[in-house]
């Protein structure tokens, strides 16, 4: 019997469930590049291409690319496919494109089987004792972390029946990558070998320092699943930096359960009273929201932030919450601008993560942040990047600078002398703003 494993969010030969289960037929291998492929920051399109690279050279035949699911259950059907095997996905969006493949496969008499997910805890597996989800992180740990979470299943792709689907190879673009992006399955067990082995000690007391590389930078091959979290699960012991990284995996764990019992939190708020509060139009207010993608606002430590995004395709956790909170409670704009934008350039783009990552900055997510705690941009600068460096590596107008005095050019003499700009807003004034339309929401 002829079928397909068609790969999506699992990167991985290894701790593979679905393929493990189509391993038992006559199989190929195939992968459909994301509707939005030609829009995505180049850096992020790079980033897929090699993980498809990676994972191509670790299957025993061509993986078959498609550029869209028709194409794909068009090849399926000439070719006399009889099943496709997937893992399941649980984010809003792809959920959707899974019931719409089974849909049109099933108009062939083809099966489509989702076998497996890329969580330790398949989302929607815990509940409260009256049955209904979870909606506050510190109780669903508690339930997460007592449950035994099964050991990794080992794939053997060497004795494998193959056959090969005819399809596309994986696309190049015309430009290079700005540097050497490395990805794929064999680099993501390295990556988290090299974190245990020289990070995970001073992870509690240094992850929040957006200067020093102290997290593990796992969140590309967890995104693309190149590695599968009970394999990172099943490395890490109990010291205080390990139980601290636990919960950064169960946080991931947390957002996907939250959105599979809310799909509508994708895009729409998880708290809907803030629907109704005054934002900016970004199509009216192009040249506030351009700077804030450009990293240009003034404020040192949001435009580092933002420069990381545009020219590595990630940033840091911390960086994350006060870009975030800045676009949103300094310039007013909705939680979804951001995250719009956060999709197109982040090599690490999770659904589920990132829109609940904005939301909770926002104060309208789950746990949120109250929405009264507006992160001061400098006092967040001097405290997270206390010498500076981070500003000073992303923003070569402020090179000059010594120390955290950088987070303040404007004081300095020669603070703006390379082209650095002053703040497009005050602060001060728009914290007092976001409260007063807080107020107006809230009666
Ligand atoms: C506005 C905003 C948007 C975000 N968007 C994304 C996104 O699209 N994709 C994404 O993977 N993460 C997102 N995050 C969460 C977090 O910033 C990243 O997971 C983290 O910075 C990745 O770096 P790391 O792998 O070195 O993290 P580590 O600190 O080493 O954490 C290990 C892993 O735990 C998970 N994790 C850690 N923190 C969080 C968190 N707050 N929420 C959910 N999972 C977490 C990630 O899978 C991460 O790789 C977002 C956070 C915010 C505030």
């Amino acid at each position: 019997m002829r079928v397909v494993h068609l790969f999506s969010r699992d990167l991985r030969v290894s701790d593979n469930e679905a393929l493990l289960a189509a391993s038992k037929y006559e199989l190929s291998f195939a992968f459909c590049l994301p509707q939005d492929f030609n829009q995505l920051l180049p850096i992020r399109a790079h980033s897929l291409i090699e993980s498809l690279k990676s994972l191509e050279t670790s299957l025993p035949s061509s993986l078959a690319i498609f550029g869209n699911l028709d194409q794909f259950v068009a090849a399926a059907v000439q070719n006399g496919v009889s099943a496709v095997f997937m893992t399941r996905n649980f984010d809003t969006r792809s959920q959707l494109q899974q019931s719409s493949l089974a849909e049109k496969l099933y108009g062939h008499g083809i099966a489509l089987n989702l076998v497996g997910s890329n969580y330790a805890i398949e989302p929607g597996t815990i509940r409260k004792d009256d049955g209904s989800p979870l909606k506050v992180y510190t109780p669903f740990y508690r339930r997460w972390s007592a449950l035994p979470v099964t050991k990794p299943i080992s794939v053997d792709l060497a004795r494998a029946n193959t056959w090969q689907l005819p399809g596309g190879e994986i696309p190049q673009l015309e430009t290079p990558p700005p540097f050497k992006i490395k990805a794929g399955e064999e680099f993501a067990h390295r990556t988290l070998e090299r974190f245990l082995a020289k990070r995970v000690h001073g992870y509690s007391t240094m992850r929040d320092r957006a200067d020093l590389g102290g997290t593990s930078h796992l969140s590309h091959a967890l995104a693309h699943g190149e590695i599968h979290p009970r394999t990172i699960l099943q490395r890490i012991g109990h010291s205080e930096g390990e139980e601290m990284f636990r919960k950064e995996i169960a946080w991931r764990e947390f957002y996907a359960d939250v959105m599979y019992h809310n799909p509508h939190t994708l895009d729409d708020y998880f708290d809907p009273k803030y629907a109704s509060m005054r934002y900016r139009d970004p199509s009216q207010d192009a040249a506030l929201l351009q700077a804030w993608k450009d990293g240009k606002t003034g404020f040192p430590m949001v435009d580092a932030a933002m420069r990381q995004l545009r020219d590595t395709g990630w940033m840091h956790n911390r960086a994350r919450m006060i870009v975030a909170s800045f676009l949103v409670k300094d310039l007013h704009f909705e939680w979804q601008v951001g995250a719009r934008h956060f999709e197109q350039c982040l090599t690490d783009f999770d659904p589920a993560s990132n829109s609940h990552g904005w939301q909770w900055t926002a104060g309208c997510g789950t746990d949120a942040s109250p929405y009264f705690r507006v992160f001061n941009p400098i006092t967040q600068g001097e405290k997270f990047d206390p010498n500076g460096d981070y500003v000073r590596r992303f923003i070569p107008e402020l090179s000059h600078i010594p120390g955290k005095a950088v987070h303040q050019p404007w004081l300095l003499v020669d603070g703006l002398a390379h082209g650095y700009p002053a703040p497009v807003v005050d602060h001060a004034t728009e914290r007092l703003e976001a409260l007063a339309r807080l107020k107006e929401i809230s009666g």
